[in-house]
């Protein structure tokens, strides 16, 4: 096919798999196709490389589906060569000199024979085409830190490519269950739920807002963030409950400084009632401990009493830094740090408590009468789908 392009996608941890790596396989391959549905994009898995073959009119689809795939742990866009020599030096060159405009100036070659009827072995092929980039003078051989890897690889064709592009890593959505994310505006509960796609998890959110007392802008927020967990998740669907009549109720019925730790029981309970609802088998939340007051150790055991299902916090042990660089990669950050509050911050007290206890908290749940306005938030709730590209398809 004419201006034909091709990429080469490296599977990751999926490769290490055995009893049920085709499934996990066939899964990664589903999700590429339905990224490029009504493409003329062609996907095929083989020898623990995805390859796909796309018309040029393609190519940004295809460049967006290896960025938002997990399973996927780097890929690149390819040259495809004759296995003669000649034809493949002259496909690293081509890489070299690329990349030399881009700045680079240091380079190494690896080469992977897997046809093993090629006559040069990998440590040849990578001294015969090194040589050519070497003498050509564009850039100097540094075998342990290169500013660029060209690598080439003997199959059943020569593949020639340079600089690798990366990709979220783990196991490719849909092969590691449901679960239910409590989605707030700020910056940790969004790359919480990244984390749990990239483990294949299929992951939907709950967002609980306080209107009139959060502003559109802080729901706006919350739909955006989602529509970005979208891309990575083929698709999502995101739950918005008012609690505007909850938290009044909290704030007449509980005692001031357990206000922020029974927000947090009253969100736990409701998210559980969706999750059962819905076929969720985890809910999963952003918290860190020690972040802020509310994340004691302590106040995470009393709220955590309340979930017969598995609470996932994948951020639990990581620094903030850490938390914000995987922000900044998946685009969330400059979303989730725009300044509109949601609904925990308003009603916060002044002195909330560090530590709660169980006891304390049930004997406080116990006369609150609270589960009525629970059930009524979440029969009323609204509910958006999201496509694959992060569009918002429906309300209700
Ligand atoms: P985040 O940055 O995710 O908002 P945070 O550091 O602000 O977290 P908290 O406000 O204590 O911490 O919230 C802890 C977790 O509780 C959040 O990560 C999120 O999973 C959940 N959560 C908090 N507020 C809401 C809300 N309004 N709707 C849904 N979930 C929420
Ligand atoms: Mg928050």
């Amino acid at each position: 096919m004419k201006n034909e392009v091709l990429y080469l996608a490296r599977i990751g941890e999926l490769s290490l798999k055995c009893g049920n790596r085709d499934d996990f396989e066939q899964r990664l391959v589903q999700n590429a196709q339905l990224f490029l549905e009504g493409s003329k994009a062609k996907v095929r898995l083989s020898a623990g490389r995805m390859y796909i073959r796309c018309p040029e009119e393609n190519a940004s689809a295809a460049e967006f589906a290896l960025s938002h795939l997990s399973g996927i742990a780097g890929w690149a866009k390819a040259e495809t060569t004759g296995k003669e020599l000649e034809a493949i030096k002259a496909a690293v060159m081509k890489a070299a000199e690329k990349a030399a405009g881009e700045g680079c100036r240091t380079f190494k070659i690896e080469a992977r024979r897997s046809d093993k009827n090629f006559p040069l072995n990998s440590f040849e092929i990578a001294r015969e085409t090194g040589a050519e980039v070497f003498n050509s003078g564009l850039m100097k051989v540094d075998v342990h830190n290169p500013d660029l890897v060209i690598t080439v690889e003997i199959r059943e064709e020569a593949f020639v490519y340079g600089k690798e592009n990366e990709a979220p890593r783990g196991l490719p959505c849909g092969t590691g269950g449901r679960g239910l994310l409590l989605l707030s505006g700020g910056i940790d509960s969004p790359v919480a739920g990244y984390r749990m796609i990239c483990r294949g998890m299929k992951v939907d959110s709950i967002y609980f807002h306080s209107h009139p007392y959060t502003s559109p802008e802080a729901r706006k927020k919350v739909e955006d963030l989602a529509s970005i967990l979208a891309t990575y998740n083929l698709g999502g669907h995101l739950n918005i409950i008012s609690f505007t009549e909850v938290q009044r109720h909290i704030k007449m019925h509980c005692p001031e400084a357990f206000t922020t730790v029974i927000l947090r029981v009253c969100m736990m309970k409701t998210a559980v009632m969706l999750a059962e609802k819905i076929g969720s088998q985890a809910i999963i939340t952003g918290e860190s401990l020690g972040q802020v007051a509310s994340q004691t150790i302590e106040n995470i055991n009393a709220v955590n009493a309340y979930s017969p299902l598995p609470v996932i916090r994948p951020l639990i042990g990581m620094d903030k830094e850490e938390i914000t660089s995987t922000a900044k990669k998946t685009g969330s950050y400059k979303i989730s740090i725009l300044p509109y509050e949601d609904c925990c911050v308003i009603f916060s007290p002044k002195h909330p408590v560090l530590k709660a206890t169980r006891e304390e908290v049930t004997s406080i749940m116990d006369k609150m009468d609270i589960e009525p306005l629970l059930e009524k938030a979440l029969t009323e709730r609204e509910h958006l789908r999201i496509s694959r590209f992060g569009e918002i398809l429906s309300g209700k």
